[in-house]
């Protein structure tokens, strides 16, 4: 029998093992053990953010050139590694082996990007006049702690380790138990690198991110995940008063225009609303759709969402994978229960590829629920799963009603032929990104355009040069000429 992998503890750039493992499950058949990965407890916090600290002393020195050719050659070779870790990551969180492999491109271009712009957002600005000289100066802050969850492990570690440790910074990463070992392998590798102890890692349960987001020594959270974890962050962060970032869920809507051309929209709806079966931050959660189109919508969408082939995330004929957890497959399978014993009317689709198996892993199919009231369950929550509801409207005033009415301000969309009006709605959307005729950044993407949610959807902003910001202290030396 094959010995299962093991991932440890890595401090200072050495493994550091623990008394005790936990098995890592494929979440698309549970008979099959990823790996064992250690389970870290509060002393091995207080190691990692002292061999931190200690490291930050020397890496804030390092010439910022070095820091981004260092940075570089780390993406390098993840990049060398893609396909080794991007089949780790599928088996561990359950997503297909083409999106994981995406992601991993996604990851190495953002550092590359991250490094490009480094040296112009991290420039101090002089200015003078007859009786002063100032100079206003970026500096790293310090220790970081870095958490992120299992859903887009790789894009999402990445999207803070570039611009922390380019800036100086160093960071201990604490990664989510449902998908540890994809990222603390890449993890790994890049760390190489860098001098011990810029890049660090624990793992663990509640106590471990307890330590790390109270520890002295932590300057800053920067955190992805769900709302009610940032809350506690948020209140741990308070005795300290640690500064924080947070990327956290959103309930993004889909206005349909009635000028859309559905046949050439649908497809990207479709995959919008069920890539990573619906899992992931701005997937598209509701759906409004105006009368007069609502029943052909309706009809297309279901054909097209019939077409998915559901089976294991490394089957290449899969087209929608498992979820990843218990606790999400519960969430969602309950939901749908609720949806059941509503007035609205739900669809279940996709075909199961492995019927099988179909017990042994974490399956759901694609559901769409039609003829839902504006308030209901479905319509108000983040499902963070693959059921879509599809809410009908009348007026353009309405619908933008509707869209704001909601807790969250991540992502949004307009799908319409007409840029004008398109333009005027998505500027009435309350969110930190609005998307016209897709879901996601254009191609000027991380260079350029700030990642982030507004209201409870998150706190500052990811990716272009504003990143700097989240990891950067200002520093004003103000030079008071003599008379
Ligand atoms: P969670 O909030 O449950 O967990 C996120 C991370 O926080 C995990 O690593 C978790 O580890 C850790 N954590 C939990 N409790 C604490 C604590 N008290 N102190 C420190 N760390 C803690 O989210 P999920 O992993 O379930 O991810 C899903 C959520 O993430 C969704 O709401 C989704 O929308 C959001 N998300 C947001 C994105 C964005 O960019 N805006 C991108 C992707 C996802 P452990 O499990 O060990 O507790």
């Amino acid at each position: 029998m094959a010995v299962a992998k093991r991932i440890n503890l890595f401090i200072k750039n050495k493994n550091v093992e623990t008394k005790e493992y936990t098995e890592v499950k494929d979440p698309g058949n549970f008979s099959e053990v990823v790996g064992l990965v250690a389970k870290g407890n509060v002393q091995h916090v207080d190691q990692a953010v002292q061999s931190a600290h200690k490291a930050f002393l020397l890496w804030r020195k390092v010439d910022l050139d070095q820091r981004i050719s260092l940075l570089l050659k780390s993406a390098d070779r993840i990049e060398e590694e893609a396909s080794l870790l991007a089949e780790l990551v599928s088996k561990e969180n359950g997503m297909l082996l083409n999106t994981t492999k995406a992601e991993i491109t996604m990851a190495v271009s953002g550092i590359r990007n991250i490094a490009e712009i480094a040296e112009s957002s991290l420039q101090s600005k002089q200015f003078e006049d007859e009786s002063s000289w100032v100079s206003v100066e970026k500096n790293p802050m310090g220790v970081i702690a870095g958490i992120v969850p299992w859903n887009a492990p790789m894009v999402l570690t990445m999207q803070k380790l570039a611009p922390a440790v380019v800036t100086g910074n160093t960071i201990v990463f604490k990664p989510s138990p449902f998908a540890p070992m994809g990222v603390t392998e890449a993890l790994k590798k890049m760390a190489e690198f860098f001098p011990p102890g810029v890049i660090n890692i624990v793992h663990g349960d509640g106590d471990v991110g307890a330590a790390l987001t109270t520890h002295p020594h932590v300057r800053k959270i920067s955190f992805t995940g769900g709302g009610k974890t940032a809350r506690h962050v948020m209140r741990n962060a308070a005795d300290y008063l640690k500064d924080i970032h947070f990327e956290l869920g959103g309930n993004d809507p889909a206005i349909i225009l009635d000028d859309a051309n559905l046949d050439e929209i649908m497809p990207k709806i479709v995959n919008s609303v069920f890539k990573r079966s619906g899992q992931y931050c701005y997937a598209i959660k509701r759906i409004y759709v105006p009368d007069n189109l609502y029943d052909s919508f309706y009809e297309k969408m279901v054909a097209l969402t019939n077409e998915f082939k559901i089976g294991h995330q490394l089957n290449e004929n899969s087209t929608f994978g498992p979820m990843n957890n218990l606790q999400q497959y519960h969430n969602v399978k309950n939901l749908i229960e609720r949806i059941k014993e509503s007035k609205a009317m739900m669809v279940e689709l996709g075909e199961q590829l492995e019927p099988d198996n179909w017990d042994n892993g974490y399956y759901l199919r694609p559901v769409i629920v039609r003829d839902v009231e504006p308030d209901q369950e479905l319509v108000t929550c983040e499902q963070f799963g693959p059921v879509i509801p599809l809410i009908p409207y009348q007026t353009d005033e309405q619908v933008i009603g509707l869209a704001n009415n909601t807790e969250y301000g991540l992502g949004s969309s307009i799908w319409s032929s007409d840029f004008d009006r398109s333009l005027q709605m998505a500027r009435k959307i309350e969110a930190g990104m609005t998307f016209i005729n897709g879901n996601g950044q254009t191609s000027l993407g991380y260079k350029n355009i700030p990642f982030g949610g507004i209201k409870q959807s998150g706190i500052g902003n990811e990716n272009s040069e504003v990143v700097f910001d989240e990891f950067t202290d200002y520093h004003s030396i103000n030079y008071h000429k003599s008379e």
